[in-house]
């Protein structure tokens, strides 16, 4: 296996450079560990951001990979497929909602999303509707029209023109979100927690006055659950933390433990929007990332992870808390999604660097916040140690 340096470099020749990659390479994976190709081992913080929630290599995971491969893996969507009515069933049962559509990401959810959120008010309650208003330090994905929902400059630099029907308002000011609906508006679209900018969850009365707005003005409430669903917030979905039901929501990530799976989830009553050949796509929900994805729902039942998650997260909160550091501005997060917002940008890049050195690897939301997404099956023992070696090296600084 080349080393860093070798692959480093043969990269730089292969690749478009759209990644600022770590200093890492890595060989291969397993549960909570990585190695990479020097040997060295890590904790992993990070689970493929939010995606492994199983652990890397589970090989349960593994194993219906391996059976449902010789039997059937795309057929395409021309084609009726058990495997994907069986994950829908398993689906539907976590949470409100009627119906299912299956893609292959967070963003293509996404898209989904804004898509049928426009056809709903345009073909069934025919009153023209279609922008969609996302709240500001948003993520949603990369295609161009979840870069416009997302709204961030840094994200759009040099992708104009920006694609149109889309508002920002800031997360918590009701007022300005009033102010900003109006007879052209077709839905809210938010993270119960914003991920990308640095593991923020909404206040609980904002979001709750923004799903009763939502019912009021007549527009769909959409809830992004890319990053903080399927039982890392500690519910099925992190809008059940919060109480509340939208009309539609969107899935990704952990859905087929790293394999590519996303899913557009919607009452029955918006799903009137979508007719034969409204919206398609060619890889989506096929039989081997359903097959997986109905396996991770099971285990995630089975083994209660979002309690697990709930649990873990909460004790790992008050354990870094406990550290009373003056660096350490802000811990936040619900269930195994964790924020540690530090107090400057050179501290946050020092103690990143630091962990890393030491073998867990974290990442860093907006230069300033360490992220934690582990796999929800992680030892509580690691979690216990990362607080441990947390506060040696800020004892540095
Ligand atoms: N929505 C949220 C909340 C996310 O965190 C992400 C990715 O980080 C996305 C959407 C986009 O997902 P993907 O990268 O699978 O397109």
């Amino acid at each position: 296996m080349p080393g860093f340096e070798a692959m480093k470099a043969r990269e730089e020749k292969l690749l478009c450079r759209t990644y600022g990659r770590y200093p890492v390479a890595v060989e291969r994976a397993l549960g909570s560990r990585m190695w990479d190709t020097d040997g060295r081992e890590y904790v992993d913080l990070l689970a493929g951001i939010a995606v492994t929630a199983l652990g890397h290599c589970n090989p349960e995971i593994a194993e219906v990979i391996s059976e449902q491969a010789k039997k059937l893996i795309h057929v395409s969507n021309l084609f009726y497929q058990e495997e994907q009515l069986d994950l829908a069933e398993s689906l539907l049962d976590t949470c409100h909602m009627g119906k299912v559509f299956f893609c292959n990401s967070g963003a293509e959810a996404n898209e989904a999303a804004i898509k049928i959120a426009r056809r709903y008010h345009q073909r069934v309650k025919n009153d023209g509707a279609f922008e969609v208003i996302t709240l500001r330090d948003a993520f949603h994905g990369r295609t161009l029209s979840t870069l416009a929902a997302t709204g961030q400059a840094k994200y759009l630099d040099g992708f104009d023109p920006e694609t149109p029907g889309f508002r920002h308002v800031p997360a918590g000011d009701i007022d300005a979100l009033k102010a900003a609906v109006n007879g052209n508006t077709a839905a809210v679209l938010m993270e119960m927690v914003q991920g990308e900018s640095g593991i923020r969850p909404l206040d609980p009365e904002y979001a709750r006055a923004v799903q009763d707005l939502c019912r009021e003005k007549g527009i769909l409430f959409m809830a992004d659950e890319v990053q903080a669903g399927l039982c890392r917030s500690g519910k099925w979905w992190a809008f059940q933390q919060y109480g509340l039901e939208p009309d539609v929501f969107t899935s990704a990530k952990a859905l087929a433990n790293g394999l590519p799976l996303g899913a557009m989830l919607c009452t029955d009553e918006v799903s009137k929007a979508f007719v034969a050949g409204s919206h398609a796509t060619t890889f989506g929900g096929g039989a081997l990332v359903t097959k997986v994805g109905s396996k991770v729902l099971e285990i995630m039942k089975r083994d209660s992870l979002a309690e697990r998650a709930q649990k873990l997260g909460d004790a790992f909160r008050a354990r870094v808390r406990s550290l009373k550091h003056p660096l350490i501005r802000d811990v936040r997060g619900l269930g195994l999604l964790i924020g540690i917002e530090l107090a400057d940008a050179e501290t946050a890049q020092k103690i990143w660097e630091a962990v890393l050195a030491r073998g867990f690897v974290c990442s860093l939301c907006h230069g300033l916040t360490l992220r934690l997404v582990p796999a929800l099956t992680i030892d509580e023992s690691d979690l216990t140690a990362f607080a441990g070696v947390l506060g040696e090296e800020l004892a540095k600084l």
